[in-house]
């Protein structure tokens, strides 16, 4: 089948300005090569640190950046390549929550334009349809109708990214990006907000690309799990095969600083040392070769591991396999 998202080949250069001593301009590969795919109902969860890319991959998929090379097709189509009706039906079709319900919320706007917002392309509705398309949507996030009325700062911020997904849902759209939806949260409603995301993705069948840092919230909703280093993956699965079995020196160490005495961790602490090199040099050979506790010497510090089936479960780049 069709899968409702797959990025083939993603890249994204950014070429900076000539430096003091040199005219050479150097070249920044945010995303050097990314590919995944997500199927209709299904979640993929983007994961790395901070810097490995999936905020610029993110806003290429939303079209709010262009690629330097390859893809980015919604249900087949390439969406750098929409123009008109399609590139709206396009936008009607992808939707995103982002992580600060404060702040991604306009405070002037009424909940109901706020929600109704991404109808507003569509001229053939009348007023009275987009309010019983505000109230039906306000419902099915736990809100009730005649809050509608309200503003912004009169709710709770568990309330205000119910908001968000209301207003993110109004279009019926096909995949939803979350951009760490729930780590500005309290603690004590996220676990709301998930079940709520997981309840509507059963009722609806929409897909989720989840970019979160916090692996007990990837863990909970992502069927599949894309393990991001220095703008490429090195790691993609689905989420039981990744977390049972992480094959990947990176993910490995990754989870073994993020979920320290997880009762399902059956591996061995690994410090995950030093910093993420910079993307404007990145290393020779394999990239995480600086770090990586398992090296082979010039085999990884000369030749780049290519992302290679392991079986139906898991794809890793890395020469140990
Ligand atoms: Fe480590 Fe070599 Fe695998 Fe890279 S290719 S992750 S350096 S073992």
């Amino acid at each position: 089948r069709t899968p409702v998202l797959e990025v083939r080949d993603l890249a994204r250069h950014f070429v900076l300005s000539a430096g003091l001593l040199s005219n050479e301009r150097p070249v920044v590969k945010a995303v050097d090569g990314m590919d995944f795919a997500i199927q209709e109902g299904k979640t993929l969860a983007l994961v790395g640190e901070s810097g490995c890319g999936k905020t610029t991959a993110t806003r290429m998929l939303l079209r709010l950046d262009t690629p330097t090379r390859g893809q980015v097709l919604v249900d087949g189509e390439d969406v750098h390549k929409l123009r008109g009706r399609d590139l709206r039906r396009y936008r009607s079709k992808v939707q995103a929550v982002f992580q600060d319900p404060w702040s991604s919320l306009n405070p002037r706007m009424r909940v109901r334009d706020l929600v109704a917002e991404p109808l507003l392309a569509n001229a053939n509705l009348t007023k009275k349809e987009v309010d019983r398309r505000v109230a039906e949507v306000l419902e099915q996030v736990g809100l009730r109708p005649d809050q509608a009325r309200n503003f912004p700062h009169e709710f709770s911020g568990g309330q205000r990214q119910r908001i968000a997904i209301a207003s993110a849902l109004i279009s019926n759209p096909r995949l939803i990006v979350l951009d760490e939806p729930v780590s500005a949260l309290d603690v004590s409603i996220r676990s709301q907000i998930m079940n709520l995301f997981k309840d509507l993705q059963e009722e609806y069948k929409m897909s989720y690309l989840l970019v979160a840092h916090d692996l007990a919230t990837t863990r909970y909703l992502a069927d599949d799990i894309a393990v991001m280093y220095l703008g490429k993956v090195v790691e993609v699965g689905s989420s039981d095969e990744v977390f049972s079995n992480p094959r990947h020196p990176y993910t490995k160490a990754l989870f073994s600083a993020a979920l320290p005495g997880h009762p399902d961790d059956p591996h061995e602490e690994i410090m995950l040392e030093g910093e993420m090199p910079s993307p404007i040099d990145p290393p020779s050979g394999c990239p995480f070769h600086p770090r990586c506790h398992l090296k082979m010497g010039d085999i990884c510090e000369e030749h780049a591991p290519k992302l290679t089936r392991q079986d139906k479960q898991a794809s890793v780049s890395c020469h140990l396999y």
